[in-house]
C-alpha cells in the first residue's frame, strides 16, 4: 500500500520532554514510531525547545497554551499574544501541500475551527475527556461537517461527549484508537524485586494535581502501611503540600519526574502502580507502562485505566473513591500474574497494535477527502 506522508501536530503547551503535555508526549512519540515502522513518513510541528522524537520536529517559538484539565467549564477560549498554537497553525498551513494528513493532538479548539478552512485533511485524536463547553461545541461541530475526523483513546473518554439536545442523545462517533508503548524499551520483571536499596513498595505515576487523586494514594499508605513512590511532574506543589499535611502517617517519597527509559526502571522495582484518579483519564498511560515491565495496576473503575486493566488478570479494578478496596486489592496482588500484564500490552497496546489502528483511520480520512469536489472540507 502507497504510504502516507503525515504531519503530526503536538500539544501546545509545552515543549516534547518537558512533561507538562502529559500522556500526549508519550503518545506522540509512540505514533511516530509506530507510523513510521509501517513505512509512513512523519514529521512534527511542536512548539520550540522539544527533544528529538525520531522523526524531523519542526520547532515553533511563541507563548505557550495554558493546560486546560483545570479550565473551568464555561471558560471562553483563550489565546496569549504572540501565540505558539496560532504559530503552529501557521506552519501547517505553510506546509500542508507537502502532507497528505495532518493528526492533531492538542485538545485546543483552534486547530478544531481551522480544520474546515485547510486543503489538508487533518484529523483530531482527543487526549481528554468532556472539560469544557467550547470544546464540546467544536467538536460536535466537527462531527456533523465529519463524522470520520475524531479519534479517542476509550469508550469512557468518548461518552463524555455525548450531549442531549431536544430529548435526543446526540454521540461523537469518535474512532477507538487506544494507546501504545514501544515495548522494547520497556524490560519486564517477573517476579517483584524492589531492589536493594528500598522496601517493597507501590508506585503512583503522573502529573502532581488534583485529578489524579493523590490524597487516596496517600490514605492508602496510612492504611496499610506500604510505601508509595511518587513520580511526575510537579505541576501543583501546593496540591502536594496539603496531600502530605493531610496524611502524616503516609510513607510517600516524591522521585521527581524521570525520562521514560528511568522510569520504566523504577516502575518495574514496584509490586503493584495504583491510580486513583478524580477525573475521566481520558486513557492513562502509566497502566500501560507499568504492565509492559510486568507490574501488575490497581485502579478504580473510572475512565480509561478501568477499560485497560482486566480485574483479576492484570490488577484489580475497584470502586471509586473506596481507599478500603484499594487497601484489600494490595493484599491480593500476588495472585497477578506479571507476564500476563506484559503479553495483554504486547498484544493491544505496542506501537505496532496502535499504529495499525490509526493506519485504518488515516487511509478511510484520505480516500473520503480525495473523493470531495475542490476543497477537502
Ligand atoms: N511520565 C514520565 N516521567 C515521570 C512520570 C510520568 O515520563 O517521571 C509520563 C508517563 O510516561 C506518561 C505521562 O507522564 O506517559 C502521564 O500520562 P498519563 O496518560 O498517565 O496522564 P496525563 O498526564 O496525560 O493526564
Amino acid at each position: 500500500m502507497q504510504p502516507l506522508r503525515v504531519l503530526i501536530a503536538s500539544t501546545p503547551v509545552g515543549p516534547l520532554g518537558s512533561g507538562v503535555g502529559g500522556g500526549v508526549e508519550l503518545t506522540l512519540h509512540s505514533l511516530v514510531y509506530g507510523l513510521s515502522g509501517l513505512g509512513h513518513s512523519v514529521e512534527v510541528v511542536a512548539p520550540a525547545g522539544s527533544l528529538h522524537v525520531g522523526a524531523r520536529v519542526h520547532q515553533i517559538e511563541g507563548a505557550l497554551q495554558a493546560s486546560s484539565q483545570l479550565a473551568d467549564r464555561r471558560a471562553p477560549v483563550e489565546l496569549p499574544a504572540d501565540s505558539a498554537l496560532v504559530a503552529m497553525w501557521d506552519r501547517i498551513a505553510e506546509l500542508q501541500g507537502d502532507f497528505d494528513v495532518v493528526v492533531n493532538l492538542a485538545y485546543d479548539w483552534l486547530p478544531l475551527y481551522l480544520t474546515r478552512w485547510l486543503d489538508v485533511p487533518v484529523v483530531h485524536f482527543i487526549s481528554m475527556g468532556s472539560l469544557n463547553d467550547a470544546m464540546d461545541a467544536a467538536i460536535h461541530d466537527l462531527a456533523r461537517r465529519h463524522p470520520d475526523r475524531l479519534g479517542a483513546h476509550t469508550r469512557a473518554q468518548a461518552v463524555t461527549f455525548d450531549r442531549t439536545v431536544d430529548g435526543v442523545v446526540e454521540t461523537v462517533p469518535f474512532r477507538l484508537l487506544g494507546s501504545g508503548v514501544i515495548t522494547d524499551r520497556y524490560d519486564v520483571h517477573v517476579t517483584a524485586d524492589h531492589g536493594p536499596d528500598s522496601p517493597a513498595h507501590l508506585g503512583a505515576v503522573g502529573r502532581i494535581s488534583p485529578e489524579k487523586g493523590l490524597e487516596d494514594v496517600a490514605e492508602l499508605s496510612a492504611r496499610s502501611g506500604w510505601p508509595v513512590k511518587v513520580w511526575g511532574m510537579m505541576q501543583d506543589p501546593a496540591y502536594w503540600q496539603r496531600v502530605c499535611d493531610r496524611h502524616p502517617d503516609a510513607q510517600l517519597e516524591y522521585c521527581g519526574f524521570l525520562p521514560t527509559d528511568d522510569l520504566q526502571a523504577a516502575l518495574g522495582r514496584c509490586t503493584a502502580v495504583v491510580m486513583t484518579p478524580k477525573w475521566v483519564e481520558a486513557f492513562g498511560n502509566v497502566a500501560i507502562e507499568a504492565m509492559a515491565t510486568g507490574v501488575p495496576v490497581i485502579t478504580y473503575d473510572r475512565g480509561g485505566p478501568s477499560e485497560i486493566v482486566r480485574d483479576g488478570e492484570t490488577g484489580f479494578v475497584v470502586p471509586p473513591d473506596d481507599v478500603g478496596a484499594l487497601v484489600d486489592a494490595v493484599g491480593r496482588i500476588d495472585r497477578i500474574d506479571r507476564i500476563m500484564c506484559r503479553q495483554r500490552v504486547e498484544e493491544e497496546y505496542s506501537t505496532e497494535a496502535l499504529a495499525l489502528r490509526v493506519d485504518e483511520w488515516l487511509r478511510d480520512v484520505v480516500a473520503a477527502a480525495d473523493r470531495e469536489p475542490a476543497r477537502r472540507r
